[in-house]
């Protein structure tokens, strides 16, 4: 089969895919190879978990399949085209339309609301902004900041500003999630009520999500768990 018939066939199914993706880190005296030729599928609808030590490449990795970094060797394909082909514009749409990020920190703006920050990516697809209001505003009570929508996230907790994020992600409904511990400052309650969240997405609406976490407790609610170690993925059993 010729490679446009695989990435086509793999379109219908496949939300992001990568083969042989290495990241060599050339700064330093010596260079640091974080990923080895790592491979995977998610499909549509599919929740996987990405556990592993601090160090081992999570936050690289999740960088890569959101087209954030570049690699050193090695293909992304998202819906089935490889990033490489994609422009700056498209990769920014991308972004905008596809995949939905939720970083490790929450990486809020400090001179908006919580309401402005949730309807921001909604403005940028050019949605009205009546309308993106109100959408954002339905994603906040969702994640249970219907009370804090005048907020600005230096008046929200650390858990607050988090979900904030998470709404943010959220609100153009994307095909994939990216999450980047996104529980990690939450106490066990907020972080289960977060993980059901995405988890009732994910049932409700095919979103698929790739979820790097610490808590084994939340990976096992997902449909698979990868290991990152020593720059491979290996199956863990959840
Ligand atoms: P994790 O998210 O699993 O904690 P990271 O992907 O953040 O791991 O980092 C993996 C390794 O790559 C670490 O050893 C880190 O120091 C190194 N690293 C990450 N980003 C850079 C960079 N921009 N330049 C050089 N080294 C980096
Ligand atoms: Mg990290």
């Amino acid at each position: 089969m010729s490679s446009a018939a695989i990435s086509a066939e793999s379109g219908s199914n496949l939300v992001l895919a990568c083969q042989g993706l290495s990241r060599v880190y050339t700064q330093g005296p010596q260079p640091v190879t974080v990923l080895a030729e790592v491979n995977l599928s998610v499909a549509r609808g599919e929740s996987i978990a990405i556990v592993g030590a601090s160090g081992s490449g999570k936050s690289t990795l999740l960088h890569l399949l959101g087209g954030l970094d570049d690699p050193t060797q090695g293909s992304v394909q998202v819906q089935g085209k490889p990033l490489a082909r994609y422009n700056e514009v498209e990769r920014g749409r991308m972004r905008n339309q596809t995949l939905g990020f939720v970083y490790q920190f929450h990486h809020l703006l400090a001179e908006f609301t919580a309401l402005e920050n949730v309807a921001m990516p909604l403005l940028i697809r050019r949605v009205s902004p009546a309308l993106a209001r109100k959408q954002a505003a339905k994603v906040l009570e969702q994640v249970g900041l219907g009370e804090r929508l005048a907020h600005k996230p230096g008046e929200l907790s650390g858990g607050e500003r988090q979900r904030a994020a998470i709404a943010r992600a959220l609100v153009t409904q994307p095909a994939c999630v990216l999450a980047d511990e996104p529980t990690g400052n939450l106490d066990r309650q907020t972080a289960d009520k977060v993980f059901d969240l995405l988890l009732s997405l994910n049932r409700e609406t095919g979103t698929s999500l790739v979820v790097v976490t610490h808590d084994p407790e939340l990976a096992k609610r997902m449909d698979k768990t990868w290991l990152l170690r020593d720059g491979k993925l290996q199956p863990l059993e959840s």
